[in-house]
């Protein structure tokens, strides 16, 4: 077995997390409409309650006559990560294994997909208490490279970027906008930014998938809004042509700032992972539901 059995078969994994109910949505008495079954499969709005041992509270069932009945649906992930998981646990099941793609030159990408307050922010940055993804990652590959560096001499580059109203804003070095250009040597790049080396890690935590549309926003807050929804439909329409194995025509990167940032990161010879992030909470069902079904497509590129 060569170095290349540590790549794995697909080049995206998709997992979904579950965070814990709010005090909020407990408060509020809101129904568990998602429930981990395993680490592969979760059910959406089921037909019966989640039980004690997953960490759900048994609720009186109200009757509710204008109540739909339950879509019941079941979906099957890479990994599913219950209420009770750690940051670390995401970790290990997704960008760790990446890591070692990364050092032998892929390009890799991780990015938070999810509606606003569905944990992105949370698995990707985490807090001082609980280490998100990228912190995670940096010591990983600083630890990796200490061990490497014996024989080989090895660089890190690091660059912390916003996408902001289709701006690229860089936030270790706050300033002006920068542009997005491709190179055919070293791939997409923004000038000014980073250093490149052989191989890119995009760690990327996502705007808020919920549509633009449903905001009642004026002024500057639609135009964000506008702009958020233009990412993230690009996003939807790149990894739609590439998830569809008929699809023969371009994909569709040019779309957007993040698409064009993201181009070499997805397909093609990269290793990719979205970590879908979900309310439990029957308050937040349409966002779920749709966070879902992104990333129930997403598994086919
Ligand atoms: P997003 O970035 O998707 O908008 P956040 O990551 O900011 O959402 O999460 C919203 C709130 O929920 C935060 O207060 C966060 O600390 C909390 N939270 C999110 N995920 C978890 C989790 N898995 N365990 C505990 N608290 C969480
Ligand atoms: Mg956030």
């Amino acid at each position: 077995r060569g170095q290349n059995s540590s790549i794995p078969k697909s080049n995206v994994r998709v997992v979904v997390r579950i965070r814990p109910e709010n005090k909020l949505e407990i408060d509020a008495d809101s129904r568990v409409v998602v429930q981990y079954m395993n680490e592969n499969v979760l059910v959406f709005d089921p037909k019966e309650q989640g039980s004690p041992e997953y960490g759900y509270r048994r609720r009186r069932r109200q009757r509710d006559i204008r109540r739909r009945e339950n879509k019941d649906l079941r979906f099957a992930f890479d990994y599913v990560f219950g209420p009770r998981s750690k940051n670390h646990e995401v970790y290990e099941q997704t960008t760790k294994q990446i890591v070692t793609s990364f050092l032998n030159g892929y390009n890799c990408s991780v990015f938070a997909y999810g509606a606003t307050g569905a944990g992105k922010t949370h698995t990707m940055l985490g807090s001082p208490e609980h280490p998100g993804v990228m912190y995670l990652t940096m010591m990983e590959l600083y630890s990796r490279m200490a061990v490497i560096e014996a024989d080989q001499t090895c660089d890190i580059a690091v660059s912390y970027l916003e996408v902001y109203n289709e701006q690229i804003h860089d936030l270790l070095l706050p300033g002006n906008s920068l542009p997005v250009r491709e190179d055919s040597r070293s791939g997409v790049v923004v000038p000014g930014l980073s250093l490149h080396k052989i191989a890119k890690m995009c760690l990327v935590d996502l705007a808020g998938s919920e549509r633009a549309t449903c905001t009642k926003n004026r002024g500057a807050r639609l135009r964000e809004g506008a702009n958020i929804n233009r990412s993230l439909l690009a996003l939807g329409n790149v990894i739609n042509s590439l998830s569809d194995s008929k699809y023969k025509g371009h994909i569709p990167y040019r779309d957007s700032k993040l698409t064009r940032l993201l181009k070499d990161s997805l397909g093609g010879n990269c290793q990719t992972c979205m970590i879908a992030a979900v309310s439990p909470s029957s308050l937040t069902y349409e966002d779920t539901y749709n966070t879902l079904k992104y990333a129930d497509r997403a598994k086919n590129i």
